[in-house]
């Protein structure tokens, strides 16, 4: 195994100002070509304890990233602190001098002295280049381990970790993508449920480790292979066929940006009838780049005369049944349909909580409509939290009973 620590500084991250994604983002990556993260430290910006926290990384560590204090301010201490540790001197590297000279005067900026800072090389290391910013970044090999500085800056930290770093890594030490982690995202499912079909799905199949995270509605299920020889391939298909329809997404990819996808390559439009929610189904869909290719519009029509008058919903039907049913559900769907001439018209309506305001049914019901030129289509589920959480839920629901509708999947189960 190829071990690796990381190391954040920052006294913005010990004290919680600054959340520490630069470590999630590289410990995927780094896991994404089979090398292992045993151990994630953050310090403040402080030399001594910067030297410290590397002596005791490279103890356990073939390499150690650090990401952060390498600015041209008199905080920025990683150079310095490194320098220290190893007993090996800085100097200025007059390539770098004239690169930093060079990036001041395309800005029309001019340079101070500090900024200089950022041109000093540890002793034996090799400078790699910033390409979105003026602190470059610093491979050094020192005592058969390696020790691999970048730039805090999120933005930068990528671009140089991607385009730079891990090829780096991968030729020097012979790290390949392993293409044995595989990230699902299902979607609508009850936690409980989905764990109890994958444990099962992997019963048989031995050295696959799965994790979980749940988003509101969505849950991340992450397979790896957590010893040689395990048969990632019969994990993957027994974990698929377990879950069915329910995967929405994969990898990257998101609930919203396959719906948008399915919508665009049948060339179908949506529009949305939205209460409950106020406007958050229409936020998602749009949040996607590209989305006006797809999406006509939505409504929030959040009382009842505006279910009424927004959307024809027939006044007699919210009189006596109350606005949380399928009826009313499914008239929205096709009252929005009709107003944009879309497709598809999509709706909810249901009580967020933490009271009934005014209807019936228990905080939690949440009833959806679908229309399409064949007709309409509803459902009506009780869905768990608090306020936010049944908002969100009811979001992801009605987004994926859409794309599995799209998908020509049975939607008559989804809860
Ligand atoms: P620095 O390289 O220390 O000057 O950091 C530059 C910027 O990147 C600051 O705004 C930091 O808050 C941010 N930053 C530094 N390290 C991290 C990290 N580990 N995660 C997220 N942001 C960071
Ligand atoms: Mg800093």
């Amino acid at each position: 195994m190829f071990d690796c620590s990381l190391l954040a500084v920052g006294d913005e991250l010990l004290d919680g100002r600054t959340i520490d994604t630069n470590s999630d983002f590289i410990t995927a990556k780094l896991e994404s070509v089979g090398a292992r993260v045993v151990m994630r430290l953050i310090v403040g910006d402080d030399k001594g304890n910067i030297g410290r926290a590397l002596a005791l990384a490279l103890r356990i560590s073939h390499a150690v990233i650090v990401t952060g204090g390498l600015g041209p301010t008199g905080d920025d201490l990683t150079r310095e602190a490194v320098s220290e540790a190893l007993e090996l001197p800085l100097h200025r590297d007059r390539r770098l001098e004239e690169l930093q000279g060079m990036f001041f005067a395309a800005m029309g900026r001019e340079m101070s002295p500090t900024n200089l800072k950022q041109a000093d090389l540890i002793e034996g290391a090799v400078p790699i280049e910033a390409r979105l910013g003026t602190a470059p970044g610093q491979w050094l090999e020192n005592r058969g381990r390696v020790i691999i500085l970048i730039p805090g800056v999120p933005r930068e930290m990528r671009d140089m970790l991607e385009g730079d770093i891990i090829p780096m890594l991968s030729r020097r030490f012979g790290l390949q993508e392993t293409g044995k982690t595989l990230t699902l995202l299902v979607a609508a499912r009850p936690e409980s449920e989905l764990a109890e079909q994958v444990e099962a799905a992997l019963a048989e199949v031995p050295g696959i480790g799965v994790a979980y995270r749940a988003m509101m509605g969505q849950i991340e299920v992450r397979l790896s292979s957590r010893e040689e020889g395990a048969d990632f391939a019969a994990a993957e298909k027994r974990v698929r066929e377990a879950l069915g329809p329910w995967v929405v997404a994969e990898g990257l990819e998101t609930l919203e940006g396959n719906l948008g996808e399915e919508l665009r390559s049948r060339g179908l439009t949506l529009a949305v009838a939205e209460s409950l929610t106020g406007g958050m189904v229409g936020e998602t869909i749009t949040a996607m780049p590209g989305s006006s290719d797809y999406f006509r519009g939505g409504i929030v029509a959040y009382d009842l005369e505006a279910k009424e008058n927004m959307l024809g919903v027939d006044r007699g039907l919210l009189r006596s049944r109350g606005a949380v049913n399928e009826e009313v559900a499914k008239a929205m769907a096709g009252g929005v349909r009709g107003r944009f001439s879309s497709d598809l018209g999509i709706a909810l309506t249901g009580v967020a909580g933490p009271d009934r305001g005014g209807e019936d049914e228990s905080p939690g019901t949440v009833a959806f409509g679908l229309a399409d030129k064949t007709g309409t289509y509803g459902w009506k589920y009780r869905l768990p939290g608090d306020r936010e959480m049944v908002r969100r839920f009811a979001t992801t629901i009605i987004l994926t009973i859409t794309l599995l509708y799209l998908r020509g999947e049975d939607v008559s189960h989804v809860r």
